[in-house]
């Protein structure tokens, strides 16, 4: 990590932090997906942008040089080092880790757009490991989901299948991704993408499931306990 940032998990960057409640919300759904690079978080998290409208697809900040089909604003905020070392600086981040020698980071304001988008449910993270526990120690609804390739043979295909990387960036993100599986622990459902379809199929049953849950619902039940007295 570049020696003139304060660290992730500083204190500064905690006492910044929105307190909890700004987030909780029984009807919001925050949902991290991870997973190493290649293994299809991608593909399967623009599918669930179709699926479900009214989640909105946390934009994050990079250092990282976009990608030929990658637009800014849509895909990421591409930035310079100094203007994201800036942004920490000002605790302008609920997480931010370096990511394959690039830095990522989400912003809070990012988080506070789709909070007062009308018709906004919830919130998708596609982040690292490293930023899906510094969120977890900050937010405590907060839904996991970590994606798993069906094999390292079938990851190293698709790595070097997206054609928009250099042999030696595949050769670095494959190396990490062991360490990046050996963090599955820190996420609620393991999912794997084999065959695309069956895997958003879980996907959207975690999220489906997760609405159902009985701290989600439980205002419901109790306004209809309340409106039944008479
Ligand atoms: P990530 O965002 O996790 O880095 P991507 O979604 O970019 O991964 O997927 C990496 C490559 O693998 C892409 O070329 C994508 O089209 C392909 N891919 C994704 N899921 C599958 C799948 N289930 N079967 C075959 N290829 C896939
Ligand atoms: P890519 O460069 O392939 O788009 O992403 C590389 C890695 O960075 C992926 O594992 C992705 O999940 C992670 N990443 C993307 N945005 C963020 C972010 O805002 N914070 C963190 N911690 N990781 C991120």
């Amino acid at each position: 990590m570049s020696s003139n940032l304060p660290t992730s998990d500083s204190s500064s960057d905690v006492t910044r932090a929105p307190s909890s409640s700004r987030y909780h919300a029984s009807d919001f759904l925050l949902l991290i997906l991870s997973s190493p690079s290649g293994a299809g978080k991608t593909t399967l998290t623009r599918k669930l942008e179709t699926s479900f409208p009214d989640l909105r697809f946390s934009v994050s900040h990079t250092t990282r040089k976009p990608r030929a089909n990658e637009v800014s604003g849509r895909d990421y905020h591409f930035t310079d080092r100094t203007q994201f070392e800036r942004l920490v600086a000002d605790g302008a981040f609920l997480e931010w880790a370096e990511v394959h020698g690039n830095l990522y980071g989400t912003s809070l304001s990012e988080i506070d757009r789709a909070r007062e988008t009308p018709g906004c449910r919830g919130m998708i993270f596609d982040i690292d490991y490293q930023g899906a526990r510094q969120i977890r120690a900050k937010v405590p609804d907060i839904t996991g989901v970590f994606i798993l390739p069906p094999s390292m043979e079938e990851l190293v295909r698709r790595l070097r299948g997206r054609a928009s990387e250099t042999e030696e960036v595949v050769q670095r993100r494959f190396a990490v991704a062991t360490g990046e599986i050996e963090h599955y622990a820190l996420f609620d459902y393991l999912v794997v993408n084999d065959k695309v379809d069956e895997a958003f199929d879980e996907l959207r049953s975690i999220i489906v499931a997760q609405r159902s849950r009985r701290e989600r619902r439980a205002p419901l039940a109790e306004a209809l306990l309340r409106s039944g007295r008479l």
